[in-house]
Order: structure tokens, then sequence, then C-alpha cells
């Protein structure tokens, strides 16, 4: 089928249910309002077809590690985010991308982007985009940064995952 199920994964306040909402609502909100976990569904068109994009918002780090596990089972493509205000959310991603790896096999074959969001936040950036190469590189994964305030590359995330899905 064209049911195409995306996850995202990262720590608690870097920005996930933000790029989300940017891109399903195309709005943004300033508060921080922890997630339970949702899922949303984003028709969207690829080649000549259309397909549907299921994406689940997780709750970041303090996910249930059984919910976690059924999360990345179940998942076609993964958007692993970190603030690049915050060193922290880039090492909190490591753990995440290992028990992708453990549950899926060989990760080359699957569609993962590293995400460094809030690339507005240049005053306060912890992380050179650089370093999110580099670990993108090392993790053989796709790596981009982003702004759900801004509205940078949102719209192109999810497109580019799409294409790397076709690419296989
Ligand atoms: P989550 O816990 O990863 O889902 O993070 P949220 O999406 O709830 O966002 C946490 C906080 O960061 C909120 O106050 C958002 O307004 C803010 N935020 C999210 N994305 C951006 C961004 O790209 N730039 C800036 N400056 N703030 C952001
Ligand atoms: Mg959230």
């Amino acid at each position: 089928s064209n049911d195409y199920r995306v996850v995202v994964f990262g720590a608690g306040g870097v920005g996930k249910s933000s790029l989300v909402l940017r891109f399903v609502k195309g709005t943004f909100r300033e508060s921080y309002i922890p997630t339970v976990e949702d899922t949303y569904r984003q028709v969207i068109s690829c080649d000549k077809s259309i397909c549907t994009l299921q994406i689940t918002d997780t709750t970041g780090s303090h996910q249930f590690p059984a919910m976690q596990r059924l999360s990345i089972t179940k998942g076609h493509a993964f958007i692993l985010v970190y603030s690049i205000s915050s060193k922290q959310s880039l090492e909190e991603l490591k753990p995440i991308f290992e028990q992708i790896c453990l549950i899926k096999g060989d990760t080359e074959s699957i569609p993962i982007m590293l995400v460094g969001n809030k690339n507005d936040e240049l005053n306060s950036r912890e992380v050179e985009s650089g370093d999110g190469e580099a670990t993108a590189k090392r993790w053989k994964c796709a790596f981009m940064e982003t702004s759900a305030k801004t509205n940078h590359n949102v719209k192109e995330l999810f497109q580019e995952l799409l294409n790397l899905e076709k690419s296989r």
C-alpha cells in the first residue's frame, strides 16, 4: 500500500511536535506542551501517485521502553531530532539510534534523517552543522537543519525522507 509510517524521536523540548504541527497544520506555538503520543495523517504526492504519511510524534526520552520498541518495529522511516542549542540533546539520540539498529538490523537500508532543529537560534548554538553532519556520516543517515519557528526546511524534511524511501 501507499501508507508510510514515520516516527519522530528526540529529547523533550527539541521541537518534535513543533516540526510535525508545522508540517501538518502550518502552525507554530511558542509555549511548550509535553506530548503524550500522537499520530497524524498527511496525504502527500509522490511520483505520479499520492501516499499517506502516518507520522507518530513520540514523547521523547520518557517513552516507555516497550512503546519505543513497538514504534520502531512498526516504523518505515525515522526522524531523529536534536536542538542545535543543546549538545546534550544530540547525545540523547545515540541510544535511540542504537535501539533502531538492534530492532531493524541493517539501518543503511532504512530512511533515517538526523535533524538539527531550532536553527533560528544562532546566538545559542552549541552544535555546529559540521558536528551534525559528522554524526550523520557515522550513522550512515541523512542530515538536515530545520526551524519549526521560521518554517526553514520543514516541507523539505518530509519530502527528502520520501525520496530516501524511494531510492532504496
Ligand atoms: P518536543 O518536546 O520535542 O515535542 O518540543 P516542542 O515541539 O513541544 O517544542 C518545545 C519548545 O521549543 C516550544 O516552546 C517551542 O515553541 C520551541 N520550539 C520548537 N521548535 C522551535 C524552533 O525551530 N525554533 C525555536 N526558536 N523554538 C522552537
Ligand atoms: Mg512533543
